[in-house]
């Protein structure tokens, strides 16, 4: 009976519903089963660009190719604007693939890391500064391009592939969505036709960049087990360019004084997968740029004292 009580009350809680969605999310992006045709669409979230049956597209690296095709970004920007405002960060905690893989590896550890609050603090600053360096290549590589086609030419020629999407030559879910699968298909095919040796030493002749973008992946993923949503948080330049807005946005939270019992608890803040200081935030509304509404905190209230709030 209390078996049955239990699996009753952890279907009926948010986060239930929020694994439905991402995963649904998941095969629809991706159009895994049901071979969608793809929509003219960007959305604010990290999937990857080297994958044919995608059926949207992502912003944050349509806006680096666009600045790469001297075009400007008009469209990749009124799509963060658009749902960053509208939504805030929801997106990152309901539809992005890669914040779902992240939350996923958090099954991986039982007893997860402490960040000393310090440490986060300065950790957070980490996704703003590669963003803007990833601006900063995409912006002067477009500028060149266009005051001096030579001069340009050259500058291309000296990043190489950082050029065209300095993001997503490294990019970890690039890596996971379209790298990694490549890399096993020809791997399949390789162990049938190759002898063990010829296999690892096609293996050994991988180039640097590969090395380095399979050994970013392979770091983020131990690091989303140990601390969750760690990409997210400390380093997703597309999280960042969304959290520069959605401090604006019109969904909120809001906290009932009369139901918070903030002195004693603070089951809402342990329950954040954003290290979001959710009691020191204004009652009446908060949109914390860090807030991705996975709405955890709404769950683990043992007094009901959160609630979204829109506008
Ligand atoms: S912060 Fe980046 S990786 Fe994380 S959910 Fe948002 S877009 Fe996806
Ligand atoms: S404040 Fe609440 S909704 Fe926002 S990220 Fe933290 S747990 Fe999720």
């Amino acid at each position: 009976m209390k078996k049955l009580e239990g699996i009753k009350n952890s279907l009926l809680k948010i986060q239930t519903l929020r694994r439905v969605i991402q995963f649904v999310s998941f095969l629809l992006i991706y159009s895994v089963i049901l071979g969608i045709n793809p929509i003219p669409l960007l959305l604010p979230i990290l999937s990857s660009m080297g994958v044919q049956s995608k059926i949207v597209g992502e912003a944050f690296a349509t806006l680096q190719y666009m600045l790469y095709e001297t075009i400007f970004p008009w469209f990749p920007i009124a799509i963060f604007l658009l749902f960053s405002i509208f939504l805030g960060r929801a997106l990152c905690g309901w539809v992005c693939p890669f914040g779902f893989v992240q939350d996923l590896m958090v099954y991986v550890k039982r007893r997860h890391m402490e960040v000393s609050l310090d440490t986060h603090r300065s950790l957070v600053k980490l996704k703003y500064v590669l963003l803007g360096i990833i601006l900063f290549i995409s912006f002067t590589v477009a500028a060149s391009l266009v005051v001096s086609p030579s001069v340009g030419e050259s500058y291309v020629k000296a990043l190489g592939p950082f050029a065209q999407t300095p993001f997503n030559v490294l990019s970890p879910s690039d890596t996971l969505f379209a790298v990694l699968p490549k890399m096993f298909l020809s791997l399949r095919f390789a162990i049938y036709q190759q002898s063990f040796w010829e296999i690892v030493s096609g293996i050994a002749r991988f180039s640097p960049l590969l090395w380095a973008r399979l050994m970013i992946f392979f770091g983020v993923m131990v690091l989303a087990a140990y601390i969750p949503r760690s990409w997210c948080k400390y380093f997703c330049p597309n999280g960042a360019l969304m959290a520069l807005f959605s401090r604006f946005s019109f969904l909120g939270l809001k906290r009932e004084p009369i139901k918070c019992t903030r002195a004693e608890c603070r089951i809402c803040m342990e329950a954040c997968p954003m290290n979001v200081r959710i009691t020191e935030l204004p009652w009446e509304k908060f949109n914390d740029p860090e807030c991705i509404y996975c709405l955890k905190c709404v769950d683990e209230c043992p007094t009901k004292a959160l609630k979204p709030k829109f506008p």
